[in-house]
């Protein structure tokens, strides 16, 4: 019966999915929804590529044509699609409002949930909203583009990862599409195994302000930890990969990742050295900081060959960052 169920929530995403690209050439679509990816620079090819959609403003324009193909309330509701009115159980209106439609899609293809943004500057109403979760979307175990990334990753054994659905888009329009996004989440265990299904080798794209850079510096240490390498491109104050690929169009942008993919221990040692160089206390904590990442590296060859990296950049003996280690490991047992 599980299958029955799981099964039947493929075919009703499915449904929604192509209910809300077909939304894209009613009149409110095309004013509303096609123009603004036209001016994002999202092409048909790209719309058809990636499943994007739009849904109608309106409390129920989706949930009508859903019922009218046969699909339970109780069905669309377990797909996160429909939510039930308070005070009113019985009564049922549309997730997605007035918003366009980013299809998510599993491993083989299949829709699984969506991502909705919306279209004006509303302070009122969050920028985006997602499906929750639900039998067949784990937020935690998938990544947003992985369906469209995995030749790529493996041909290039490299993945991107990025915050946002638009930066996937964007970096595919610039001919780069070894790209998957964590949706603004932090990653996890399970989504650092998926990419290690494809390739050991991980750079991370945040976006250039200090929530980006938090989250990458979170994002390094769980890709140590899962025994992958990774390295770290920082973007300009403000600028995203899909605001910078389209501000240098698509070959300044491929340099740019090439010329700035920096390993995490340059990275770190980057983000600190300023502050680091006036004051010795900020220096020793820039050593524990760098020494902390290392520490959570499986394999003992590759943290050999991190420790003499960082004593060199560090401009240290390799056997005090030896010993700062040998400190931490003893504190863990
Ligand atoms: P855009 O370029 O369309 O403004 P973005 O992807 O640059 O979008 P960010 O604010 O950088 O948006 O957020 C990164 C990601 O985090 C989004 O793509 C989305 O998946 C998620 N996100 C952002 N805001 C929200 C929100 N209010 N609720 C839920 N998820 C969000
Ligand atoms: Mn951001
Ligand atoms: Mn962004
Ligand atoms: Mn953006």
């Amino acid at each position: 019966q599980a299958f029955n169920e799981r099964e039947s929530l493929y075919i009703v995403l499915n449904f929604a999915k192509e209910f809300f690209k077909k939304n894209l050439d009613t009149e409110e679509g095309r004013s509303v929804g096609l123009s603004y990816f036209k001016e994002r620079g999202f092409d048909r090819q790209t719309i058809e590529k990636f499943d994007l959609g739009y849904a109608l403003d309106g409390w129920d324009h989706f949930l009508h044509a859903a019922k009218k193909a046969g699909h339970s309330e109780e069905l669309l509701l377990k797909a996160g699609l429909i939510l039930q009115k308070e005070g009113d159980a019985s009564r049922f209106y549309d997730r997605f409002r007035g918003r366009v439609t980013f299809t998510i899609h599993n491993l083989s293809g299949k829709a699984i949930g969506f991502g909705a943004r919306i279209l004006t500057q509303d302070k009122k109403q969050p920028k985006y909203i997602n499906s929750p979760e639900t039998e067949v979307y784990h937020k935690s175990d998938i990544l947003y583009g992985i369906f469209q990334a995995k030749k790529s990753i493996r041909e290039k054994d490299n993945c991107y990862l990025v915050e946002g659905y638009t930066d996937v888009i964007s970096m595919h329009l610039a001919g780069i599409e070894n790209v998957v996004a964590s949706s603004g989440t932090s990653l996890t265990e399970n989504q650092i195994k998926l990419i290690k299904r494809f390739t050991d080798n991980i750079t991370v794209l945040y976006d250039g302000d200090a929530a980006g850079i938090r989250a990458s510096l979170r994002g390094i240490d769980m890709i140590l930890e899962g025994g992958l390498n990774v390295k770290a491109v920082v973007f300009p104050d403000g600028e995203d990969p899909d605001s910078y690929a389209r501000k240098v169009g698509s070959t300044a942008f491929q340099n740019y990742l090439e010329n700035n993919a920096q390993d995490f221990i340059s990275f770190k040692i980057g983000l600190y050295a300023e502050e680091a160089a006036k004051d010795p206390i900020k220096q020793a904590e820039l050593i524990k900081q760098v020494v902390a990442s290392i520490a959570k590296i499986p394999d003992p060859i590759i943290r050999t060959v991190y420790i003499q990296q960082s004593a060199c950049l560090l401009h240290m003996d390799e056997e005090i960052i030896q010993a700062e280690l040998n400190k931490l490991f003893l504190k863990e047992q």
